[in-house]
């Protein structure tokens, strides 16, 4: 890799696979469509509570970013109960992704003023007439907005859905009644969101919710680009590129599913140390001249599986490099709107690679979330070595220029009760 692509320095990382969609047909795109819970069919409705009486104050304070590359400001802002199938939640923790910076510095666009934030858990306080939700359940907050109803959706890849916007009004405006656009189809630099129940899963009440918010993005994000976009089975070799929150992810995605060898490859001792604590069997230091070279003298031959979780695409250029014949690039991070990069297509399919776009790891939330909690429960998914650190919202200034300095697995904006 190199030494352009700082694996989490360059903004978005792998979790922004949730850039793609988010702000087109914003808030500023009139869509009036149901949209039915998909994540959670199989939960049991529950009696609907007042809206009303549970959003007593319909305020909020929340982190706005007015201006790209312009500091958050603390503002109160009016939040509107849910109606249909959403639900209001009480946040206990959010976590920052490299896709919020990226989002507040204007890489991908979108309207402001803006509430960005999308990695949250909390508790659910209020409910929409035809939520399947009800009040005190424990649940985590994600930006996956689905119809259950176009082809995507039916085929199990809520991820591409083709229709996830949501109402035309936002939950959020001013006090005044302005408009204020909920990033991410989630607002959750704030003390509570309304979003829809499908963007929900349960988690048990006795999870930390700074640990549950992990599950909410670059958990999915890591883990799910390997066991679900890769399809990696037991006894592969995979390489994984950049080892920060996403790639110790995916590390220990590729550790779950069996993989032979785990090789990371970062730009500093620290990081591979960090890769070695996840699962990875392996790191190559990415700053000598053929990186590729030395992950296949470790594997003895090339790669199964590559997923690129930086955000650079110069890295993109080489990742084929570390490729057996028929090898699969599996492509989590996500440089700025518009950057490219080179391949050459002629080795690409004399060797039979395959080049895979991954998006919230493919995650569908009713089967993944379970399966992530329970491996959690038995000792075999690390999460709570995840969080660097613990902030207050007043401090969410301080936690971001932490998160884009690259030293941290993941900071966290932990909300008291
Ligand atoms: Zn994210
Ligand atoms: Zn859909």
């Amino acid at each position: 890799m190199p030494e352009t692509a700082p694996p989490d320095a360059a903004p978005p990382d792998p979790a922004g696979s949730h850039a793609a969609r988010p702000y087109v047909g914003s808030a500023e795109t009139a869509l009036d469509h149901a949209l039915p819970d998909t994540a959670n069919v199989d939960a049991a409705p529950v009696a609907a509570i007042p809206a009303s009486a549970a959003n007593k104050s319909g305020t909020v304070t929340a982190a706005v970013c007015r201006a790209f590359g312009g500091p958050l400001t603390l503002e109160t802002l009016r939040l509107r109960a849910p109606r249909g199938t959403e639900v209001e939640v009480t946040l206990g923790a959010v976590a920052i992704c490299h896709s919020d910076i990226a989002f507040a510095r204007g890489a991908w666009g979108g309207p402001l003023p803006a509430v960005y934030g999308h990695e949250a858990a909390g508790t659910v306080t209020a409910a929409g007439p035809q939520a399947k939700f009800g009040p005190g359940e424990s649940v985590i907050v994600t930006l996956i907005r689905a119809c259950g109803q176009c082809a995507a959706c039916a085929s199990g890849a809520p991820v591409a859905c083709a229709d996830p916007q949501g109402p035309a009004d936002g939950p959020l405006t001013t006090p005044e009644g302005g408009a204020v656009y909920q990033a991410m189809a989630c607002g959750a630099f704030a003390e509570r969101v309304v979003v829809d129940g499908g963007q929900l899963a349960r988690i048990p009440p006795e999870l930390a919710m700074e640990t549950a918010c992990l599950l909410s993005c670059g958990v999915i994000t890591g883990i799910g680009a390997v066991v679900n976009s890769a399809g990696l089975r037991a006894g592969q070799d995979v390489v994984v590129i950049g080892a920060g929150g996403v790639g110790l992810n995916a590390i220990q995605g590729a550790r779950i599913a069996g993989a032979r060898r785990i090789v990371a490859v970062d730009l500093t001792q620290a990081k591979l140390d960090d890769a070695a604590a996840f699962g990875a069997t392996d790191g190559v230091l990415a700053d000598v001249p053929a990186p590729w070279q030395a992950a296949m003298a470790i594997m003895g031959r090339g790669a199964d599986v590559v997923i690129c979780t930086v955000g650079s695409a110069a890295a993109y250029r080489d990742v084929p490099l570390y490729l057996s014949a028929r090898g699969k690039v599996v492509m989590v991070g996500m440089p700025p709107a518009g950057a490219m990069a080179e391949i050459e297509p002629m080795a690409l399919a004399y060797s039979g690679h395959r080049l895979i776009g991954s998006r919230m790891g493919d995650t569908v939330l009713a089967r993944d979330i379970p399966w992530l909690v329970d491996l959690y429960r038995q000792g075999r998914l690390k999460l709570d070595e995840l969080v660097s650190r613990r902030w207050r919202l007043d401090q969410i200034n301080e936690a971001i220029a932490d998160t884009a300095a690259g030293h941290a697995r993941r900071n966290v904006i932990v909300f008291d009760r």
